[in-house]
C-alpha cells in the first residue's frame, strides 16, 4: 500500500508549528472534528508509527503533514518548578521506560510505557501520539479496498456503523497504553494553538466518541505533560490482554497506581483502556479500596467494577464477552499485584 502524496513541513519551533497549522488549517470551520468536516488538509506527525500506517490504508490523506521531529523544546523528562515531572509530547516511548526517575516516582508509566507495541516501534513512538492515537476498530484499520467492500461506516467515508447496526454512533476504541497510567497519575497535559496555550487534566481531553475522540482542534499541538508531585511514589502496575505478547495492541488494559500504610489501602487510583472509545478512571475504585486491608474479596469488587465500566463491543479480533471478563480478571490480579508490590 503506497502513501499518498503530500508536502512536508518541518517547524523547529512549537510557534512556527502552530503557524503551519493554522495557516493549512483556515478552511476547516471553528469547532469542527475531523470527522465531522469531512477532510483535514494538514496532519501532525511524531513518531509516525501509527500515523503512516494510516495513510498508507488512506485513513488521512492531507496534502501537508507537519513533521514535529526538530522541535526540540518539545522533547525531554524534567523536574516541574513545583517538583512534579514535565515530560515533552515529543519523548519517545523507549526514553520514558528508561528513565531511572520515572521508573523511581512513577512506576506504573514506566510499566506501561515498556507494553506499548516492540521495542522498535518504542523507539520512534512518543507519549504524545500515544495520548492523541486514533481510536481502533476492526472495520476501519482496513485497506481502502477492504473498507470500500463493506461500504465504509460512520467513521470514515461511510453512514453505517457495522458494529452496532441500525445506531449513529462510532464504537470505536481507544487503544493506547500509556493515557490510562497518566489518569492514575492526575497527569495534565499542554496544548498550544494559534492563541496561546492552555493546560487541562488529561481527564477532559478525551470525548468517549469514537470518530470525534479528543478535544483537539486541527490548529492545536498536545506539547506537554505534566505529573504532580503528589502522585509520585505510588506503587504501580499495568497488565494488558493482547494476542501476540510481543507488539500487539491492548485489547483490554488496566492501570493502577496505590499507596499503603501500616498494611492498608491509604490511596488508590484505576483506569482502564481499550474496552470503551476512551480511556477511564474507574469512579468508585478509590472509595472501595481506601482505607482497607487488601484480599481476594476487595480485589475483586475492584474487578467486579472494571467489568461494569468496560463496554467492549466487536471492534476486535476478541470477541466482546472475553474482553470484559479479562478486564475483570486483570484488575483484580493487577489491584492484588500493586497491594504486594
Ligand atoms: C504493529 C503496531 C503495534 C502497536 N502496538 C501498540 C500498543 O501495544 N500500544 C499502543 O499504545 N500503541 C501501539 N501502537 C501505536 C503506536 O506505535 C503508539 O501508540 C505510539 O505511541 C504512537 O506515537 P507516534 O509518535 O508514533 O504517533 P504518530 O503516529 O506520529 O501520531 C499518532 C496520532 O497522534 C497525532 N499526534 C502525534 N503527536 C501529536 C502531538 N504532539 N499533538 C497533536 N497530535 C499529535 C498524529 O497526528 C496522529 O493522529 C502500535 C503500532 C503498530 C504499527
Ligand atoms: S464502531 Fe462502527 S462506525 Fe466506528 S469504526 Fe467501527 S464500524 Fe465504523
Amino acid at each position: 500500500m503506497s502513501l499518498p502524496q503530500f508536502k512536508l513541513l518541518r517547524p523547529r519551533t512549537v510557534a512556527e508549528a502552530v503557524e503551519f497549522l493554522a495557516k493549512h488549517t483556515a478552511r476547516v470551520g471553528e469547532g469542527d472534528s475531523p470527522a465531522q468536516s469531512g477532510h483535514v488538509p494538514i496532519r501532525v506527525i511524531a513518531g509516525g508509527t501509527d500515523l503512516i500506517p494510516s495513510m498508507r490504508q488512506k485513513l488521512f490523506e492531507p496534502e501537508y503533514v507537519l513533521d514535529l521531529r526538530g522541535v526540540a523544546e518539545m522533547k525531554g523528562i524534567e523536574p516541574e518548578a513545583d517538583s512534579g515531572i514535565e515530560i515533552g509530547a515529543l519523548t519517545t516511548l523507549k526514553a520514558i521506560e528508561r528513565s531511572e526517575t520515572l521508573r523511581q516516582r512513577y512506576p506504573v508509566l514506566s510499566e506501561a510505557a515498556a507494553t506499548v507495541a516492540s521495542p522498535v516501534l518504542r523507539n520512534m513512538g512518543t507519549i504524545g501520539g500515544n495520548i492523541c492515537l486514533d481510536t481502533r476498530c476492526l472495520w476501519y484499520n482496513q485497506s481502502l479496498t477492504w473498507r470500500k467492500g463493506c461500504g465504509f461506516c460512520i467513521k470514515k467515508d461511510g453512514d453505517l456503523c457495522h458494529v452496532a447496526p441500525g445506531g449513529t454512533k462510532c464504537w470505536a476504541v481507544f487503544s493506547g497504553d500509556t493515557p490510562p497510567a497518566l489518569l492514575c497519575l492526575n497527569a495534565e497535559i499542554e496544548i498550544a494553538s494559534p492563541t496561546g496555550v492552555r493546560r487541562i487534566p488529561l481527564q477532559e481531553f478525551y470525548t468517549g466518541i469514537g470518530d470525534n475522540y479528543r478535544r483537539l482542534q486541527p490548529n492545536e499541538l498536545v506539547t506537554r505533560v505534566f505529573l504532580p508531585d503528589a502522585a509520585a511514589n505510588y506503587c504501580g502496575i499495568y497488565r494488558k490482554l493482547r494476542v501476540r505478547g510481543s507488539i500487539d495492541y491492548p485489547l483490554a488494559g488496566v492501570a493502577v497506581a496505590m499507596k499503603r500504610s501500616n498494611g492498608h489501602v491509604a490511596d488508590a487510583r484505576v483506569a482502564i483502556t481499550a474496552v470503551n472509545p476512551a480511556p477511564l478512571l474507574l469512579n468508585g475504585a478509590s472509595a472501595i479500596l481506601a482505607g482497607k486491608a487488601m484480599d481476594e474479596a476487595l480485589a475483586e469488587s475492584v474487578g467486579d467494577l472494571a467489568a461494569r465500566t468496560a463496554k467492549p463491543l466487536t471492534t476486535s479480533a476478541l470477541t466482546p464477552e472475553y474482553r470484559r471478563e479479562m478486564i475483570r480478571v486483570f484488575t483484580k490480579r493487577a489491584v492484588l499485584a500493586a497491594a504486594a508490590n
